[in-house]
């Protein structure tokens, strides 16, 4: 049997773990911050005949440019964006380690904030990109000041800034945003993959217009609840999008990817129709485990990230026993519970007061 160290893996692999959130067949499913509801009918059903047309001409290569796709998302963003400012994947996790691809490389470093979300080292290092990790201040609120020290201090290509944080659930601000992009020449990229569950704040597309280093990731698979098709997207200025073309495979979207997510985006209104049933399970949840004395952190996503456990193992086995899965992310006394339907939610508050 040959095992993994007999193998001439590149020296920045060995030792490494591959993401891995348990996939368990549980009833209440509520680790992975996707949103829990079905896919509305009317829309399954337009989805599906979207699907038919595309396997039929599937003897072709897609367009390898997905304009059709490319303009869709423009005018679900909104903001007088053009389809040329757009850029899409399979999953925003393939568009940030593109831009890491074009951006990143050997000799080039990725900095962020932690804790954030666990899949940035992983492409840094998949790319050959260092990774530089800066520990948020306590509450793990971003200040102006925080970042300006930190990116004058490390001086990175990349700085990614995740708002609405993962795993944190903190919110970001425009302040943080600008005085970032203004403190190192490298590349912003700004993750807003849960921006549909913060009705607070305006999305950063709003801060592209000159400024030609800023990226603003989103992704169909949290609010939009389309996590199994796998469709990231990006905007940016067009030469940003230029930059991206050099490193995709050729048809990197496949054919019924691109008419699955297009069809999907002309009923953003009924797909995202259980986000503020979501918001309100999100700070139902908050304010039960805040009244049973845990410490519920301020989010502005679909999840919350509550402190006060004294053994965040044994809660986190105790729930999946009984069929409930969260997030254990080895943050001390902390774990991550997404917010589902209202009868997920109940399961999780009821559990989690008889555990306790
Ligand atoms: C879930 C998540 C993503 C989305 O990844 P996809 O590849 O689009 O499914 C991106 N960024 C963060 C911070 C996330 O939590």
């Amino acid at each position: 049997m040959t095992s993994l160290s007999d193998l001439p893996l590149r020296a920045n692999l060995v030792g490494k773990s591959p993401y891995g959130a348990p996939q368990d067949p549980v009833a209440v499913s509520l680790n992975v911050n996707e949103n829990t509801h079905p896919i509305p009918d009317e829309v399954a059903a337009d989805i599906t005949a979207a699907l038919e047309r595309a396997v039929r001409t599937a003897n072709r290569y897609p367009d390898r440019d997905f304009v059709e796709l490319r303009s869709a998302l423009a005018g679900y963003l909104g903001h007088g964006l053009s389809s040329d400012q757009l850029w899409a994947a399979n999953g925003s996790n393939e568009v940030l380690q593109q831009v890491l691809q074009a951006f990143g490389g050997p000799g080039r470093t990725l900095l962020s904030f932690t804790p954030t979300y666990s899949m940035y080292p992983l492409l840094a290092d998949g790319t050959d990109t260092g990774w530089i990790d800066v520990p948020r201040p306590e509450g793990y609120r971003l200040t102006p000041e925080a970042v300006v020290a930190a990116l004058a201090e490390h001086r990175p290509s990349l700085v990614v800034l995740c708002g609405p944080n993962n795993p944190t659930g903190t919110p970001l601000d425009r302040e943080v945003i600008l005085a970032a992009y203004d403190a190192f020449d490298g590349m912003l990229i700004v993750d807003e993959a849960y921006f549909e569950f913060d009705d607070e704040r305006e999305s950063a597309v709003t801060l592209l217009e000159g400024r030609p280093r800023l990226m603003v990731s989103r992704t169909m698979s949290k609010a939009f609840a389309f996590a199994g098709v796998r469709l990231g997207y990006l905007a940016a200025d067009p030469a940003v999008i230029d930059a991206l073309r050099l490193v995709r495979l050729p048809y990197h979207l496949s054919a019924l990817t691109q008419a699955a997510a297009t069809t999907a985006i002309k009923h953003s209104a009924t797909m995202l129709a259980t986000v503020a049933d979501i918001r309100n399970e999100r700070d139902r949840l908050g304010a039960a485990l805040t009244a049973l004395g845990y410490r519920v952190h301020d989010s502005g996503a679909n999840f919350v990230l509550v402190g006060g456990f004294a053994d965040p193992d044994g809660m986190f086995e105790a729930l999946r026993a009984r069929g409930i899965l969260i997030r254990n992310l080895g943050i001390d006394g902390h774990l991550r519970i997404t917010a589902g339907t209202e009868a997920e939610t109940s399961a999780v508050i009821q559990a989690i007061t008889e555990l306790g």
